[in-house]
């Protein structure tokens, strides 16, 4: 399958173009930018054949089968509309896009053209994740009382663009970690918050966007969740705890783009190092996106769970900003 590149990004450069190569007969045929110096530049780095800054060039080849959205996030619905009526298959990054509604309207557009839609929500591949998931669904921390993610880390000077101080364009940590923390925990115990509390706050770093979040989801099995994201804490590192009846599982590292952390089970007959395997998040991504397209069922994010983890994240930022109880509503996800 060929691929058009839909934003000439960092995430792009730093996996998914050697991701998406490393699918057996995938190629990189075309880089859609706003600017046409980047464009070039780009493609010439990467090998990419095609540059452009028209979208309409690369959608339609007919060659195209799937394009990769990695543009900032206000980008990301009308570049997937166009895409999906040129009947390409779209693999978004998250967030998918600025509110719930649209979203979905992106989700619905692809389920009616009948092309594949997924969230590139990367955790779900990691090993770790899965083995975490596979310890809490046979049972061997007990019920899950809580758990407590801390994914708070010291954004690099090459990304502190638009995150840190552009609204208009998707920034803060809420739209940019606070949508992993929500995929991930969704993931790990298939449920979906019902209320959020939380504060934010500007703590050094972030120009009109928050940089830093705390708050505390209720599930509805009654497990209570904490999650804590920043871009301001450069030694804080991350991970995960789950504490269930019978155990606890303690993940240190493991909420990152490599396959690397560690994971310990605890329980009455002591500590043990779960093991995992430790392959690529990115190409595992690709791997089920071309499943998908093989008429597959999924295995990692589709697009209502982008959508799920979209109206959770905006939760958040709601009841920080109103210093209210926020209840979910899923009606977009529908
Ligand atoms: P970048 O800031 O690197 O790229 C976003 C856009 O900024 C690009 O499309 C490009 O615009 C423009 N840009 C990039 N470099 C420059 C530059 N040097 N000068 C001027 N403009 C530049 O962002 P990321 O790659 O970090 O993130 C892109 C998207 O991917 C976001 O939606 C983000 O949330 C998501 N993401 C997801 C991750 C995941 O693992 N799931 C991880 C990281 C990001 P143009 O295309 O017009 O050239």
């Amino acid at each position: 399958m060929n691929w058009a590149l839909i934003g000439a990004s960092t995430i792009a450069s730093q996996y998914m173009i050697g991701a998406i190569r490393s699918y057996p007969g995938s190629k990189i045929t075309w880089v859609v930018s706003g600017s046409a110096t980047r464009a070039a530049s780009y493609a010439k780095d990467h090998g990419i054949p095609n540059a452009t800054t028209s979208l309409s060039d690369a959608l339609s080849d007919a060659d195209v089968g799937a394009v990769y959205i990695s543009s900032t996030n206000e980008q990301h619905k009308p570049q997937a509309l166009a895409a999906i009526a040129a009947g390409k298959h779209v693999l978004c990054k998250k967030p998918l896009a600025m509110t719930p509604a649209d979203a979905a309207e992106m989700v619905g557009a692809a389920k009616a053209a009948g092309v594949v839609f997924a969230t590139n929500h990367h955790l779900r591949a990691s090993g770790s994740h899965g083995a975490i998931r596979a310890l809490i669904a046979d049972g061997k921390i007990g019920r899950v009382l809580s758990v407590r993610v801390f994914h708070a880390v010291e954004l690099p000077a090459h990304l502190r663009g638009w995150r840190l101080d552009n609204p208009d364009a998707g920034g803060g940590v809420i739209p940019d970690i606070t949508v992993h923390n929500a995929d991930t925990v969704r993931f790990l115990l298939g449920e979906d918050p019902v209320s959020v509390t939380a504060e934010m706050a500007a703590t050094g770093l972030g120009q009109g966007v928050e940089d830093s979040a705390m708050s505390v989801w209720t599930m509805p099995s009654g497990a209570m969740v904490f999650s804590h994201e920043s871009f301001t804490h450069p030694f804080a590192g991350s991970g995960l705890e789950v504490h269930g009846t019978e155990g606890s599982i303690f993940a240190r590292g493991v909420m990152t783009q490599e396959p690397v952390g560690t994971v310990e089970l605890v329980t009455a007959a002591g500590a043990s190092a779960v093991p995992y395997a430790p392959t690529s998040l990115y190409e595992t991504v690709i791997a089920n996106f071309n499943a998908l397209v093989q008429g597959q069922p999924a295995a990692l994010a589709t697009g209502t769970d982008g959508i799920k983890s979209l109206i959770i994240a905006f939760s958040v930022r709601e009841a920080a900003r109103t210093g209210q109880r926020h209840v979910l509503n899923y009606a977009d996800a529908q």
